[in-house]
């Protein structure tokens, strides 16, 4: 059975390149009918924070990486098991792997003349009974790690150091926790980011000194911004709750993640999980850097909004809205506003001109309409307003017409119209939004534009 295994460690935000490395894991662990364990590597008590735990556990599930699933097994918490943790070290220090040493930095650095000089061997075959706990690496020949996404990457064993997996008082070092609990977890293949590869020789060497065959390897390529530099949380957006918060499909985001390095192998690629999970192979994953690009996130995000059932998005906008707002009125211009969403966050903007007493005029918006022949235009209109059908054509024909006896188009006509109604010179179309608003209140924000 393929186990896969998700193991963020809860140092701040959810990260949108682990939700990626997630999903990988994910579609591994369904397409197979196999285990996918979320593994929360807590061990690092100084920079850990239940509420990052929190994050990322409902981050996960907002993408469908949850309990409700049979694939998903945990969360565990490496911190409950370091008994584990301490009995494989004692293991590996009866086999000969592993051995005790007391030099302190100082005394390397004695010894070798450099700080950046790896451990140089000295306690190896000292016979000591206690101290920090190293583990005793070849010094010949190489370490091949087989990658599916990479392929044959070799490390030579003369540049690894006899690495410690244990500190003096017994307790276990992050790369010793990290791979017998794969171990005791029975992963079968490790797929991460590829930071990590560099500490694959090591987890590999441990592995095998533990007796146990190493899993499957697979770094997927780390993900970069518009100048190529790697996303960083002080730079990026990079928090996946930031995303949610702007409006984002749960179901956009995961089409758009899982492109990050993956392609569907068709023009298509707008594709939803249940198409694109069964697709998935670590062996088409494009080892080169993945760009993370915003602007096509938020145009899938666009489609994914326009084809949600009016009903649902309508659903999908609450957050956005406010408690007073009339729902009855709101979904009357609901469709009309699908059309037009890439967040649905920007749903506010476009409706609110609907529900406040007076519009949130935008001042470029206002200084670009409101010149020339705009008061002739709005008291035009507002005697117009009297009288018209309030349906659209004919709210139309009269602007038209108002327009024409001022030798106006009418996109220039409507211009000081659509400010004085919805405070900005972009929204929802205009005739529709005066037969949303209504005659009266329309033609009180022409006057009061005009005043
Ligand atoms: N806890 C590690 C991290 O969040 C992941 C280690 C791994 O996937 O092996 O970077």
């Amino acid at each position: 059975m393929i186990r896969v295994r998700f193991a963020p460690s809860p140092t701040g935000m959810f990260h949108v390149g682990g939700a990626r490395s997630a999903l990988f894991n994910w579609a591994l662990a369904e397409q197979s009918g196999g285990r996918f364990v979320l593994r929360i590597e807590d061990t690092d008590a100084a920079r850990n924070r239940p509420e990052w735990t929190e994050g990322i556990i409902s981050a996960l599930a907002w993408i469908g990486v949850n309990g409700d699933s049979p694939f998903f097994e945990g969360p565990y918490f490496q911190s409950a098991y370091e008994e584990q943790h301490r009995e494989a070290a004692a293991k590996l220090l009866a086999d000969g792997r592993a051995y005790y040493c007391t030099c302190t930095r100082d005394d390397v650095k004695a010894r070798t003349g450099s700080e950046h000089q790896g451990y140089d061997g000295f306690c190896r075959e000292r016979g000591l009974t206690e101290g920090a706990v190293r583990f005793r690496t070849p010094d010949e020949g190489v370490t091949v790690v087989e990658d599916l996404v990479r392929g044959t990457v070799e490390f030579p064993n003369n540049a690894m150091e006899d690495f410690v997996i244990a500190r003096g008082d017994g307790s276990p070092l992050f790369v010793l926790a990290n791979v017998v609990d794969d171990v005791e977890m029975r992963i079968s293949h490790v797929v991460r980011a590829e930071e990590h590869l560099s500490n694959t020789p090591k987890q590999q060497q441990l592995w095998e000194a533990l007796g146990v065959t190493p899993p499957v390897w697979a770094h997927v390529p780390v993900i970069v911004n518009e100048k190529r530099q790697k996303l960083s949380k002080r730079r990026d957006k990079v928090a996946l709750e930031s995303y949610r918060e702007e409006g984002y499909l749960a179901e956009a985001m995961v089409n758009y993640l899982m492109l990050l390095g993956w392609g569907t192998g068709e023009d298509r690629e707008i594709m939803p999980w249940s198409e694109m999970m069964p697709r998935f192979k670590l062996e088409d994953v494009n080892p080169s850097s993945a760009f993370f690009d915003e602007k096509k996130l938020r145009a899938f995000n666009g489609e994914y909004i326009r084809a949600l059932p009016l009903e649902t998005f309508i659903a999908r906008c609450e957050p956005w809205l406010e408690p007073d707002w009339d729902r009855e009125t709101f979904a009357k211009v609901a469709e009309l506003a699908q059309t037009r969403l890439a967040v649905l966050s920007e749903i506010t903007a476009n409706v609110d001109f609907l529900f406040l007493d007076e519009p949130v005029f935008d001042q470029a918006s206002w200084d670009k309409a409101m010149k020339a022949s705009a008061a002739e235009i709005l008291t035009g209109y507002l005697a117009r307003l009297e009288t018209v059908d309030m349906d659209p054509e004919s709210l139309k024909s009269a602007l038209e017409e108002v327009g024409a006896e001022h030798g106006l188009k009418l996109g220039k006509a409507q211009a000081p119209v659509r400010v004085a109604i919805t405070g900005r010179t972009v929204g929802l179309p205009l005739f529709e939004s005066i037969e949303a608003l209504g005659r009266e209140r329309s033609a009180d924000r022409i006057r009061a534009a005009l005043a």
